[in-house]
């Protein structure tokens, strides 16, 4: 972590919570948190729990997030959601191209691209997922595969915007697995994706936070985060867990002066 950047942890509920299930998840986040969290904290549940954990949270520190966004604003696009909805809902924030809906849903660096200029149209902060898969991994290709993914959606967004986006290094073998990149695997990653931002946009695309994801927890999160290109964490199956998750927030502060 480095002290000029604020961390960030973000939960991505994915298809958990019903709503009672949500508004109870998000009232033991808050007490495990407390009035005045860490770091700034984002939870993003499904788009049905959206409003009633936007109530719960009204008036606190806690950001909400989507967890996917349609690009255009509105239309016969049957069972999806936009950016201005979204924003209605209470949401800051937005998910996109996470390796979930890249090999589950078919999309393309194209497609997040687009994504992440409509949530940025939308008033959202896009959170822009990128990662490897195993074999590629195994290939040799990790760079050449994260450096495609954010050239398509990150590089071509105008430099103004991006103080508005946060990007996620999240290596697809890492997520849900229960194996974590080593602190040094993800500060290699990220320091490449530091320069990559920094080539496109000089000290603006430097600042740009860049979250790893990929089965952090309270045990692994500090170690993590100590790294110096790693400004906070995506997190998803221990953000379904109060005190896993507040221990999560907390390790930010291990990691920078702050
Ligand atoms: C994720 O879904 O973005 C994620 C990182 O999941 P997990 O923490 O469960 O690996």
């Amino acid at each position: 972590m480095n002290a000029s950047r604020v961390p960030v942890v973000a939960g991505n509920w994915k298809m958990n919570a019903t709503n009672p299930e949500a508004v109870a998840l998000a009232r033991d986040l808050m007490a495990a948190l407390g009035p005045a969290p860490p770091c700034e904290i984002v939870l993003c549940p499904p788009f049905t729990a959206l409003t009633e954990v936007s109530l719960l949270l009204g008036g606190t520190a806690l950001r909400l997030g989507g967890q996917n966004l349609h690009p255009e604003s509105k239309g016969a696009f049957t069972g999806e959601v936009s950016g201005d909805m979204l924003r209605s809902a209470g949401c800051s924030h937005v998910i996109v191209g996470h390796s979930e809906r890249r090999r589950l849903f078919g999309e393309s660096d194209e497609l997040v691209a687009k994504k992440a200029r409509a949530a940025l149209a939308a008033g959202l902060i896009p959170i822009v997922c990128v990662g490897e898969t195993l074999d590629e991994r195994e290939q040799d290709e990790t760079a050449r595969v994260v450096e495609r993914q954010l050239e398509a959606a990150v590089l071509a967004l105008p430099p103004d915007a991006l103080a508005h986006v946060l990007v996620a290094y999240e290596p697809v073998w890492a997520i849900g697995t229960g194996r974590t990149a080593t602190p040094a695997q993800a500060q290699e990653v990220h320091a490449l994706l530091r320069a990559k931002l920094g080539e496109g946009f000089g000290e603006g695309g430097r600042r740009v936070r860049i979250l790893y994801g990929g089965s952090v927890t309270a045990k692994n999160a500090a170690d993590l985060l100590a790294e110096a290109d790693v400004d906070g964490a995506l997190v998803g199956g221990a953000s379904l867990e109060a005190q896993g998750f507040a221990a999560i927030a907390r390790a930010t502060r291990a990691g920078s002066p702050r």
